[in-house]
């Protein structure tokens, strides 16, 4: 008799771009076989079965972008209570952003990130590293350190926090230039917040000194023309430089039109997007306030609807969360205060599969999408296809599997991230699907809904087998 780690049966599971049926059995973390017969499972005994009957096994799902605050502010979330969030929300992996203090800005830094999630992260996880223009030395020794790209913000640091920005921050465009250039002799991928600075600055101060202050301030001040500007000038300074770039959190179809044209003239650019710029429009902010609040910020419904052909043509590759942890005491403003008071940021990685799911079942996008969106393109982007992001024999055992069927409530009582108190937006949303299963490397972390709290510490960091 063989011995398997998991045998998952009687599962519905996409492979190749289409759904099949067979048991799935996974020894040693990856998968060893997948098979059509009747009963072969029956040769193997197995430490755990999972009979999927009724559901749906999707390759495991892999958030690229969020914020798990460690080192530096864990009162806010840290790589346990954050990973924990992504098991509950079906995630197997995560890319996490290098804003923390002190930001990944060289190998040594990078490498206490790395043991940090080592020691409490549930599931799997990529990092990106900071890029700035002070530390462009340190763009060969990241990537060699396993960073699967960077990640800049076009800003200066906040005066007083230069400390806490070390290689996180292209001050103006001559600084970005230069980042650029240094950036294509070391081969690897720059991401870019893409807002323009100097003309939300701008911006803010006009609306102060004409009295807009009400909670349209924060979108009117982080107008569509700072992105789209912004995303101009990266793409002319990638084609100069030949710098391999990408975009976070694109939120414009005039966006993405210049990205689908760059790309058409032979410029390397990823782009991403985020589940809440597709579903929810700036009327979320007039009402959530703070807890609306994100950086770029919601758009109209024009806007939302018009990013909608970018998932299907292709130009947008991946889709995160943008999971963004604060403190009820840091949201919450006065009477007396404005929204611009408040930290950007919503803590979303439990809420976006299943509202993502809720538009499969209105028929809006297909199971095979949310694959290619939240799992394939994301390993390939990230040169870590086909370890994970398929069902296939040799694959990592990463699963999420899903129950399209089933009607619930999002509450963010139940939810594992420190900051479900700042989740109003999407409390009490109901959607049709949710995951039910989260399995990584063949381990079960998450079991309707409840995670494995003994896998602190499973999560394996995630190189790329391929520079991409
Ligand atoms: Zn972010």
């Amino acid at each position: 008799m063989n011995r398997a780690q998991l045998i998952i049966k009687n599962a519905l599971y996409y492979t190749a771009g289409t759904f099949e049926q067979g048991d799935i059995i996974i020894i040693d973390g990856q998968i060893a076989t997948i098979t059509t017969l009747v009963g072969y499972s029956g040769n193997f005994t197995a430490e755990r079965v999972i009979d999927a009957r009724g559901y749906t096994v999707l390759p495991g799902l892999i958030d690229s972008h969020v914020h798990f605050r460690e080192p530096g502010h864990t009162e806010r979330e840290d790589f346990f209570s954050g990973s924990c969030a992504a098991a509950a929300g079906g995630f197997t992996a995560y890319r996490v952003m290098p804003n923390v203090i002190p930001p990944p800005f060289d190998p040594l830094h990078l490498n206490d990130c790395v043991i940090l999630a080592e020691q409490k992260s549930v599931v799997d996880f990529m990092m990106l590293a900071a890029a700035g223009y002070d530390n462009k030395q340190q763009f060969f020794g990241l990537i060699k350190a396993g960073a699967v790209g960077f990640k800049t913000f076009l800003q200066p640091a906040p005066a007083g926090k230069e400390q806490e920005f070390t290689g996180l921050i292209a001050a103006d465009d001559g600084e970005l230039y230069l980042l650029l250039q240094a950036g294509a002799e070391s081969g690897g991928r720059f991401y870019f917040h893409a807002e323009n600075y100097q003309l939300i600055k701008a911006l803010e101060k006009y609306l102060h000194a004409t009295g807009q202050e009400d909670n349209s301030f924060h979108y009117k001040s982080h107008a569509a023309i700072a992105e789209v500007e912004s995303v101009a000038t990266v793409l002319n300074f990638a084609k100069a430089t030949g710098c391999k770039v990408g975009f976070v959190h694109i939120t414009l179809p005039e966006s993405c039109k210049l990205i689908k044209q760059a790309r058409e003239q032979g410029i390397d650019v990823v782009t991403e997007t985020c589940f809440h710029y597709l579903l929810f429009d700036d009327s979320y902010i007039d009402r959530f306030g703070p807890y609306a609040k994100c950086n770029p910020p919601l758009r109209n419904r024009e806007a939302s609807e018009g990013l909608w052909p970018y998932l299907f043509d292709g130009t947008i590759d991946m889709v995160g969360s943008d999971h963004a942890p604060f403190m009820a005491s840091e949201k919450v403003i006065g009477p007396s205060k404005g929204i611009w008071q408040a930290p950007s940021g919503i803590p979303a990685i439990e809420v976006m599969l299943p509202l993502m799911l809720e538009q499969v079942a209105q028929g809006r996008l297909k199971l095979s999408d949310i694959v290619r969106l939240f799992s394939e393109n994301t390993a390939k982007v990230h040169g870590i296809f086909p370890r994970k992001g398929c069902i296939s024999v040799g694959s990592d055992g990463d699963f999420t599997i899903i129950d399209s069927n089933s009607r619930q409530k999002l509450s963010k009582e139940k939810m594992y991230t420190k900051a479900r108190d700042i989740n109003l937006m999407f409390d009490g949303m109901e959607t049709t699907g949710k995951p039910v299963y989260t399995i990584v490397r063949g381990r079960v972390v998450m079991d309707h809904g409840q995670v494995d709290k003994n896998a602190r510490g499973w999560g394996k960091y995630l190189r790329p087998d391929i520079i991409s």
